[in-house]
């Protein structure tokens, strides 16, 4: 695992002032997090990565076994799947910012814990205060029930721009679960797509 993951890039554009200065000062804080048990059990702590300045910020679930032996968010099966669909909207992973709810994997992969989420949540948000995106693209359940603290089921979120703390969200299904259920895939094509619609739209209105 790399010491550093950030250029000297970020430049705060947001409204109030991050707890940290940049993503590389907030990695270095958070990547010894002791917070939870699942440090006892990680190989790797996965802060994520991409563009520091992402107009959109991609969120998964938690790291499976390849991204903890990497270091790396969705390096995975579910992070080619995830490279594909980013590609059918004309981005890449560099254009993107990816991390997860929790940074370091739960054994077995089960799902987080609501006591591992609630303390790994303050680095995300952390993240989120600094990168200041227009659009969260939230994958699955797990990430769209604890960011929309919700029950709600993914039938009742995807297909529609919703808001979040003034971020516009959007939430389709985690790769994961296309590589079980390919039918699901059509859905998650509409998805990305209006997301592409939505961000275009904000550009435009960005350059007027
Ligand atoms: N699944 C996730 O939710 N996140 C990853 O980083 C990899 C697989």
């Amino acid at each position: 695992m790399q010491e550093t993951l950030f250029d000297d890039q970020y430049s705060n554009t947001g409204q109030s002032a991050p707890a940290y200065g940049s993503l590389e000062e907030l990695y270095q804080a958070s990547r010894n997090c002791t917070r939870c048990r699942l440090s006892e059990t990680r190989t790797n702590y996965v802060f994520g990565e991409g563009n520091p300045e992402a107009r959109i910020v991609v969120i998964g679930e938690a790291p499976g076994a390849e991204e903890d032996a990497e270091g790396r968010p969705f390096v995975g099966r579910s992070g080619k799947l995830l490279d594909k669909i980013l590609e059918a909207i004309g981005f890449s992973r560099h254009d993107v910012f990816i991390c997860n709810i929790v940074k370091c994997r739960p054994p077995q992969n089960r799902n987080p814990q609501a006591d591992e989420i609630e303390h790994c949540l303050t680095w995300l948000y952390a993240q989120l205060d600094l990168i200041r995106p227009d659009i969260l693209l939230l994958l699955g359940r797990v990430a769209a029930n604890t960011i929309l603290d919700n029950n709600s089921s993914m039938g009742s979120m995807r297909g529609r721009i919703l808001k979040w703390k003034g971020y516009d969200v959007v939430v389709t299904y985690h790769p994961a679960a296309l590589l079980r259920n390919p039918n699901w895939k059509y859905n998650c094509w509409e998805d990305v797509r209006m997301l592409r619609t939505h961000y275009d739209t904000i550009c435009a209105e960005n350059h007027q």
